[in-house]
């Protein structure tokens, strides 16, 4: 069928309902239930390139990419034969390879602050590991993190965090021990005061500041210039570490990331999406003499069965090595700033106020008057707008996150006519709202 005709969803919805009786809200990652936007979830069957097709045979022009990922898109040829061949040899060793000694050197080449590196399984053990790593270090005990950042489920970061508990109202998390989230502090994101204040009051006691420097778990928010100086300049002051959360934002806002961009060095930064080429990883690395506290050179414990899987190693370093053509990024760049001008003219001739933030490749469409700076203005963004818009989005064949907290992300796969057919099925849909 082709992309904009109705969408069927006869078989999605009966695999729906089986999978609801086996798997809670038939789904291994809450926000792939739809729960936000009320609809019947997507149950893909296969990518190419920009496109997904689902097992209702529904076409969609992709921006959720994974949750970011996929930023070559969907099977890119070259990434495919990398985990083929990596899998013909062995799919796990429990052994060191060579592959996981080229990905490290890639990543400390490619990342300022990066002088060695541990890979782990997700985004979420990259976060927990780097956090133990941090009060280990520090021997200190309280972390500062952001309202609405989300650095995966650890414990200690599921407080006040974005992404899926956002999207479903839940600020915190049963089961959460309450001596656990005592030692997390928060502060507004792009609220330096707010930071100065927790660091005059327990400023000894604070083992580190961990930051998404992009924010892309309410949205996209942008560091207000100075956030992220300030926060290197407030725990170099204060003997605390700088953590800076580049799951998302790794390899995504530019080859250096957020760290390359702005030009701030964090003592530890954690990486994931990007770097396993779409298969599951993580990865956290820094400063030397921090990560020599890990075992088996120092004392601080962390391991994984899987961890430097060999199909995980084969497919991110051929992800990141095709991330080294020449203006790869300025053309990622120049596609998304198309999609986000077409936006903001559509709201203009329609009148439908809307904010736009993008960070290179990444975008966020707010309902919204208001700037869009921190959690409480991006929850201040009107939800029943969105619902309706996101249900004629996907009738029109446009595949972004059933929620206004996440990021909608361009890859290299996306064409100028992609770009085009987007901009247009958003004017219509702000027509109908
Ligand atoms: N940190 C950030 C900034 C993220 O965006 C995410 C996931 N969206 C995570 C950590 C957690 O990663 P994972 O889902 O791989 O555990």
């Amino acid at each position: 069928m082709s992309l904009g005709a109705a969408r069927r969803d006869l078989h999605s919805r009966a695999a729906f309902e089986q999978a609801k009786r086996v798997m809670p809200g038939g789904v291994n990652s809450p926000v792939r239930s739809f729960s936000t936007v009320g609809l019947t979830p997507i149950f893909a069957a296969r990518g190419r390139g920009s496109h997904i097709f689902d097992m209702d045979g529904n076409e969609y022009i992709d921006y959720i990419g994974s949750w970011g990922p996929l930023i070559h898109g969907h099977a890119r040829p070259e990434i495919i034969e990398a985990i083929t061949e990596a899998a013909a040899c062995g799919t796990s060793f429990g052994l060191s390879t060579e592959m996981e000694i080229k990905m490290a050197e890639f990543i400390c080449k490619s990342m300022p602050s990066i002088e060695m590196v541990r890979m782990v399984n997700s985004g979420t053990e990259a976060s927990m590991s780097a956090l133990r790593l941090a009060r280990g270090y520090t021997r200190r005990q309280i972390i500062v993190k952001f309202q609405g950042g989300y650095h995966g489920h650890a414990d200690a970061l599921l407080i006040r965090s974005g992404s899926g508990t956002a999207s479903l109202g839940l600020p915190d998390s049963p089961g959460v021990p309450d001596s656990v989230a005592a030692h997390t502090l928060t502060a507004p994101y792009n609220s330096m005061d707010s930071v100065q204040l927790l660091f005059e009051r327990f400023g000894e006691q604070i083992a580190a500041v961990i930051v998404e420097p992009v924010a892309g778990n309410m949205g996209v928010i942008p560091p207000k210039p100075g956030l992220l100086q300030g926060l290197r300049d407030i725990t170099q002051q204060y003997g605390s570490l700088l953590i800076f959360d580049e799951v998302m934002t790794g390899y995504r806002v530019g080859f250096h990331g957020a760290q390359g961009l702005y030009g701030i060095k964090p003592d530890l930064t954690c990486l994931g999406k990007i770097i396993g080429g779409g298969l599951p990883v993580g990865a956290y690395g820094g400063r030397r003499d921090i990560m020599e506290q890990i075992a088996p050179v120092g004392s601080i414990y962390q391991a994984g069965t899987l961890s430097g899987n060999p199909l995980a190693m084969a497919a991110g370093y051929a992800a990141l090595r095709l991330l080294e053509e020449p203006g790869l990024y300025e053309e990622l760049d120049r596609k998304t700033a198309k999609l986000a001008d077409g936006f903001k003219e559509n709201a203009k001739q329609t009148g439908i106020p809307l904010q736009i933030n993008r960070v290179g490749s990444m975008v966020s469409a707010f309902f919204s008057q208001q700037e869009v700076v921190d959690y409480d203005t991006a929850k201040g963004s009107d939800i029943e707008l969105f619902k309706a818009y996101y249900a004629i989005m996907l009738e029109l064949g446009i595949l972004t996150a059933p929620t206004p907290y996440e990021v909608g992300f361009v890859s290299t796969a996306h064409s100028d006519e992609d770009i085009e057919e987007t901009i247009r099925a958003h004017y219509r849909a702000l027509l109908r709202i």
